[in-house]
């Protein structure tokens, strides 16, 4: 799904767009909506704004039922009950309140296209950029198209190569040609068949899993493997970037071919805050990934040095993305790991909250400090992210409110200084703090800069080559934000800024 640049919310963490899920079983006296809605509540942290499922009927038609709203909101039992198959995909969306055209049926997904020629349903996590050159295009020949998304541009795309041929993996490998993006997305037919793409780059993470019983054979796909142990399968492998799948309820789960790619790109951002920690993505574990930044940061922290600090240092995660990085941390650092952030779970919607000063009651309502644990201790507070820095300025103000003698942060992820998109809901350049504070005061000066903006008394991040062995991924990871330099062809106007940063970081 394409970022809305124009947006009216000020979100102060980057925002994953969606998730998709889907399962095949070879018994058509089961329904899988059940299991849909069990992987869909599993990835629910990847899209919150809607949710849908498209399951195949026997005989070959497609039902599509899908809302704004959480999923628990949107397919309740009643639904369930109604929409019955045995094959069925299923989808969450996060998008920008307010943005355009969102509170239409046509932008939530699954994107179900039908015309004479064919009938298939589309789930999709990603961005194609260049999406508005193909539609054009498209436009020219004579297409309509009743959104301005590249959801609807790949499905159009899709079905116009399928004129020329009926097999679905030479239809996907054409429109992969045309496609310069991220995106993992899965298509259910209406011969009964899923398949499945990840592509070439490898951006966004697909996995593939099974579950075989006396009575029946399942098999599944989903963005990230904690929905595979949701629903009690066993996770088989992640799809190598560029490979098409073939989930068949007669056969089962095969490979149809793979668009070979010299490098991939996996985001960083999914290891640093966006997937579970219970996920294990492209064979690396995302808790233990954390828990390495988290070495790493103590490993390279100047104020350890300082006995006396120690002794009177407590290590406090900003919950949840913190906390696997804050065990790394206290480990190796040998001072206690504390609870020192009681978080409210009933407003976790609020970081979206557009306008500064609901999202300053936000921080407020969601997060609460322990005064009994925190007063007169020197805190190191660990963080995965600064984007803005409006809410790690309010929660450095409520430990010191709360009694602490100093607040020392620590960020697994190293300063965010160019925008992404790459499918991330991401600030402008000028809106991230690192970013407007490299451009102002320069690469020796800026980390100083945002020490004093937020209020912290000290101030350190990960280093690009830190995060990168924490990571550990020999296949290459995208780390556009952070260094500017981006893996697309179609992503070739660097700002000023991000030339800089290149030449000064390679
Ligand atoms: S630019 Fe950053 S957030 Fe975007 S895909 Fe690359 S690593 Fe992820």
């Amino acid at each position: 799904m394409v970022p809305i640049i124009s947006r009216k919310t000020k979100i102060d963490k980057p925002k994953e767009h969606c998730a998709v899920f889907g399962v095949t079983c070879d018994d058509i006296g089961f329904s899988v909506s059940q299991i849909l809605y069990t992987g869909l509540i599993a990835l629910q942290h990847r899209g919150q704004e809607s949710s849908g499922i498209s399951i195949l009927k026997t005989g070959g038609k497609i039902n599509t039922y899908k809302r704004k709203g959480l999923v628990s909101k949107v397919l309740n039992d009643k639904i369930l009950s109604r929409y019955w198959g045995n094959i069925g995909i299923g989808h969450n969306r996060y998008a920008t309140t307010g943005s355009e055209g969102f509170s239409s049926q046509n932008y939530i997904q699954p994107y179900h296209f039908k015309n004479n020629e064919i009938e298939f349903s589309f789930a999709f996590n990603g961005t194609i950029p260049n999406f508005e050159e193909i539609k054009k295009e498209m436009e020219d020949m004579g297409r309509i198209f009743i959104t301005n998304t590249d959801t609807e541009v790949i499905a159009q795309l899709m079905a116009s190569i399928s004129l020329g041929t009926e097999s679905w993996p030479e239809i996907i490998k054409t429109a992969s040609k045309f496609l310069d993006g991220s995106y993992s997305f899965i298509i259910l037919t209406s011969e009964g068949d899923i398949y499945a793409i990840r592509d070439p780059l490898g951006f966004k993470p697909l996995c593939i899993g099974e579950k075989k019983t006396e009575k029946r054979n399942l098999y599944f796909i989903a963005s990230e493997s904690c929905a595979l142990d949701a629903v009690g399968a066993t996770f088989l492998r992640d799809v190598k970037p560029g490979e098409i799948v073939h989930l068949s309820h007669q056969k089962d789960i095969h490979s149809e071919l793979q668009i070979y790619s010299e490098k991939t790109a996996l985001c960083q951002f999914e290891f640093v805050y966006f997937a579970r920690p219970d996920s294990v993505i492209d064979g690396i574990s995302v808790a233990k990934a954390r828990y390495r930044m988290g070495q790493n940061l103590a490993r390279q922290d100047p104020l350890l040095k300082n006995l006396q600090f120690k002794e009177n240092a407590i290590i406090v995660p900003v919950p949840d993305s913190g906390r696997s990085s804050a065990v790394g941390y206290s480990k190796q650092a040998g001072i206690p790991y504390v609870e020192g952030l009681m978080k409210n779970r009933y407003v976790w919607r609020t970081f979206i909250m557009p306008g500064q000063k609901k999202r300053n009651t936000a921080v407020h309502e969601k997060l609460n400090p322990i005064r009994s644990v925190i007063e007169g201790k020197d805190v190191i507070l660990i963080d995965d992210s600064i984007v803005r820095g409006t809410t790690t300025k309010q929660i450095i103000s409520l430990i010191k409110d709360a009694g602490a003698k100093s607040v020392n942060v620590r960020i697994s992820c190293p300063p965010v200084v160019s925008a992404c998109y790459m499918g991330i809901d991401f600030p402008t350049c000028d809106e991230l703090i690192a970013g407007r504070c490299l451009k102002q005061y320069g690469i020796t000066e800026y980390v100083e800069k945002i020490k004093e903006i937020i209020g912290a008394d000290s101030l350190l991040y990960q280093t690009i080559e830190d995060l990168e062995k924490a990571i550990n991924l020999n296949t290459g990871l995208c780390k556009a934000c952070l260094n500017g330099i981006y893996p697309l062809k179609s992503i070739n106007k660097l700002s000023n800024l991000e030339n800089s940063i290149k030449t000064s970081r390679t």
